[in-house]
């Protein structure tokens, strides 16, 4: 065989290049009382983000009739739960006594460690509309009994470049640390592309990355996502390129998840992160039983545990 053109072009091969950006859909997945979710992770081919190992987008939804969100109280064991919005607020209870209300551009971090139980519901007086995210991050063996906590971050640093706006919420951008705990070498930025020729975010070539469009169409290293679609990055890239839609100069908005390729085998059942299906059975006989310490003044009585699946409980 040969390349049969007369005049062949120059191409230039370099590893940031071989390596193609995955595009993963969402499940749709309902939390509490309607509220519809994209669930970006875990998914059958990609379980995990570094140590991020759940990621829902939610909204805008216009939650000013109705319940609005209404998560009742229920139990973690395993991992942190970040709590991301774009627009509207969220009331937090746990079983530490914390009550936290959230606010776009504020980071609230849950540890659970070895177990927790908490609430999220719209609180009232609340704004029309509700869009956000509510990321997990497993912890890792060394870290994952550990005493529950629970951080609110009201004031993260912000990188000002020419084209866009970073919030640093989790780990460090361009010098800029969050003061959000975390146990792996992660990162969670929120990126507000100012529009027109796009930019070039500056990543970690240890890290892989996930990302999500916010508001609307977008591309990210060359492949069209949108709400409801994850652009998987592997590790290896110094730089992402992240862009309005083909033809749209308008703003958009991008999370971005990143961390050094978890190497962990988890088991994950309901709002548990665990290695074996003995500690699975086990955190759900606590709550059922009532062994989780109660959140106090919760508008709604706890949830049930869901049965556990007929099969074995397996790693994956
Ligand atoms: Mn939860």
């Amino acid at each position: 065989m040969s390349n049969l053109e007369r005049a062949p072009e120059a191409i230039t091969i370099s590893p940031a290049l071989v390596r193609a950006v995955d595009v993963l859909e969402a499940r749709k997945a309902a939390i509490g009382d309607g509220t519809e979710v994209r669930r970006l992770l875990p998914q059958q081919v990609l379980r995990t983000v570094g140590a991020w190992c759940f990621l829902d987008h939610y909204g805008p939804d216009n939650v000013s009739r109705g319940t609005g969100m209404q998560v009742p109280p229920h139990p973690h064991i395993g991992l942190q739960t970040a709590s991301w919005l774009f627009e509207g607020n969220v009331l937090h209870r746990d079983s530490l006594g914390s009550r936290q209300v959230i606010r776009p551009g504020e980071l609230n971090l849950m540890t659970a460690g070895r177990g927790i139980a908490h609430s999220e519901e719209s609180a009232r007086g609340r704004p029309a509309i509700l869009h956000g995210l509510q990321l997990w991050i497993a912890l890792p063996e060394a870290d994952r009994f550990t005493e529950p906590s629970f951080a609110h971050h009201a004031v993260l640093p912000v990188v000002h470049e020419t084209a866009a706006t970073i919030t640093v919420v989790v780990g460090e951008h361009r010098g800029e640390q969050s003061p959000a705990q975390v146990h792996t070498p992660l990162a969670g930025l929120e990126v507000a592309v100012r529009g027109g020729d796009g930019f070039t975010l500056q990543v970690r070539p240890d890290f892989e990355y996930g990302v999500v469009a916010v508001d609307g169409p977008a591309t990210v290293a060359g492949a069209r996502i949108g709400p409801g679609l994850l652009a998987h990055l592997p590790a290896g890239l110094s730089a992402v390129e992240l862009r309005p839609a083909p033809g749209s100069r308008d703003p958009a908005r991008f999370f971005v998840i990143g961390g050094e390729p978890f190497g962990e085998r988890l088991l994950m059942w309901w709002n548990f992160v665990a290695r074996t299906a003995e500690e699975i059975t086990r955190a759900r006989e606590d709550w059922a039983a009532g062994r989780f310490p109660p959140v106090r003044n919760a508008s709604a009585p706890p949830l049930p545990a869901p049965a556990l699946p007929a099969g074995r409980l397996r790693p994956r």
